[in-house]
């Protein structure tokens, strides 16, 4: 039996490793920890019985209490209930599943407490690389990526010598927006950018893959997981996201991974590996695909992608600065306060703002966060 905890359960990646608990009866769930979702985790823990649950406010968890009355379960509270879940003594092994830089408390306290990570929560290694990695080293802990790429990049490693490794090639589906012009963005629309063509996700990766921003976040997750330089990281659009992405290696050999896009292929991947467990779902056929593409990414039109590669660059508290003010401008687009282009405007606003600081603890990311929170909102007329 293996114990896991999940935080960010009632999410696109947490109902997902669910299902894949559902599937494999020798998963055991000890932790779920949810935002504001009630009724779904409700459900959840009435299935899958853990010992400990946790939601963001302190009004819904005393809710969530009263409805679990019947169950021998714990509720705990914000960023204490998600440390909590993070560190449980039974579970080996953390998904973190949540959306933004949340993430980087618990994902260090699980470390600290020598539970392997499922990483889906690419925002914590963006921020907060330089400290995670080193730590997971230290505590002989595994860092398994669940974000498809770095899957892909890891599957492509297997049984390789890592010194070895020329390159990663990093795929791009190019989003909804692909081919489009700037002035053509001008104008977009909300539910056109949450269309994304081949993958089903949450709303704020949904919006990072038509920004083009979450490949830049993925070049930087890259950057720390694989411990590579920035410029042995090269992004391809491949609209038909078939090739998940590729290990080019010293005598030009280059091994990818490929699949169908369905996130649970690496979700699974990551809670068996190194065993690859059975799986339903549509297999690649590659009669019926015909033919795949591959493009080099429009970095003039998304300014999104280029302002992340500036952003990988400087480094130290730069990459927070960018994730933060994507993170607000994502969440003001998603509530119709700015529009599409906005986005990567405010986040050239916010890092020309910022001064920049070598290798921030976890206080100093936390504050550049808060900061870029306050400049966006002392500057921006909505
Ligand atoms: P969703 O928006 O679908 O889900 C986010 C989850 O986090 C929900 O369970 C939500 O709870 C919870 N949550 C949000 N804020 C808090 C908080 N403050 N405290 C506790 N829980 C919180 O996101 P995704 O599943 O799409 O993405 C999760 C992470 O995985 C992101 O970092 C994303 O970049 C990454 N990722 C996602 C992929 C995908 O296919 N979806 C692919 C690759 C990476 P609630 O809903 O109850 O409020
Ligand atoms: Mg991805």
């Amino acid at each position: 039996m293996k114990k896991i905890a999940i935080l960010g359960s009632t999410g696109s990646i947490g109902t997902q490793t669910l299902e894949l608990v559902r599937d494999n009866p020798d998963l055991q769930v000890v932790g779920l920890a949810a935002g504001s979702n009630i009724d779904l985790l409700e459900k959840q823990v009435r299935e899958f019985k853990p010992r400990l649950v946790s939601l963001q406010s302190s009004k819904a968890c005393g809710d969530l209490e009263v409805r679990l009355a019947d169950l021998p379960v714990e509720v705990v509270c914000g960023m204490e209930g998600l440390i909590r879940i993070a560190e449980m003594e039974e579970s080996e092994l953390l998904v973190t599943a949540i959306v933004g830089m949340v993430g980087i408390r618990p994902t260090i306290a699980a470390i600290n407490k020598h539970k392997d990570i499922a990483l889906a929560n690419k925002e914590t290694l963006v921020t907060a690389g330089h400290i995670i990695m080193p730590l997971a080293k230290e505590k002989g802990v595994s860092i398994l990526p669940v974000d498809s790429e770095h899957s892909a990049i890891f599957q492509s490693m297997q049984g390789e010598n890592r010194e070895r490794v020329s390159r990663l090639l990093i795929t791009a589906s190019g989003g909804p927006f692909r081919g489009k012009t700037r002035a053509e963005l001008e104008n977009v629309q909300l539910e056109d950018a949450l269309k994304h063509p081949n993958w089903s996700m949450g709303h704020k990766i949904t919006i990072d893959s038509a920004t083009l921003v979450n490949k830049g976040l993925e070049v930087m997750e890259a950057k720390w997981l694989f411990d590579m330089d920035l410029d042995k990281i090269q992004v391809v659009v491949h609209p038909q996201s078939i090739i998940h992405s590729m290990v080019e290696y010293a005598d030009g050999g280059i091994m990818a991974q490929l699949g169908t896009p369905d996130m649970k292929l690496p979700i699974q991947y990551a809670l068996f590996y190194p065993d690859r467990r059975p799986m339903k779902g549509k297999r690649v056929d590659f009669y019926e695909l015909g033919c795949i593409t591959f493009e080099r990414p429009d970095m003039e039109t998304f300014t999104g992608l280029k302002l992340a590669m500036r952003a990988a660059k400087e480094g130290g508290s730069v990459p927070t600065v960018f994730n933060a003010a994507n993170e607000r401008a994502v969440s003001l687009f998603l509530t119709g306060k700015i529009r599409f282009v906005q986005i990567p405007e405010i986040i050239e606003m916010c890092m020309e703002a910022h001064k920049r600081i070598e290798a921030p603890n976890v206080e100093e990311i936390l504050a550049c966060e808060q900061e870029t929170y306050e400049v966006i909102e002392s500057r921006l007329i909505l």
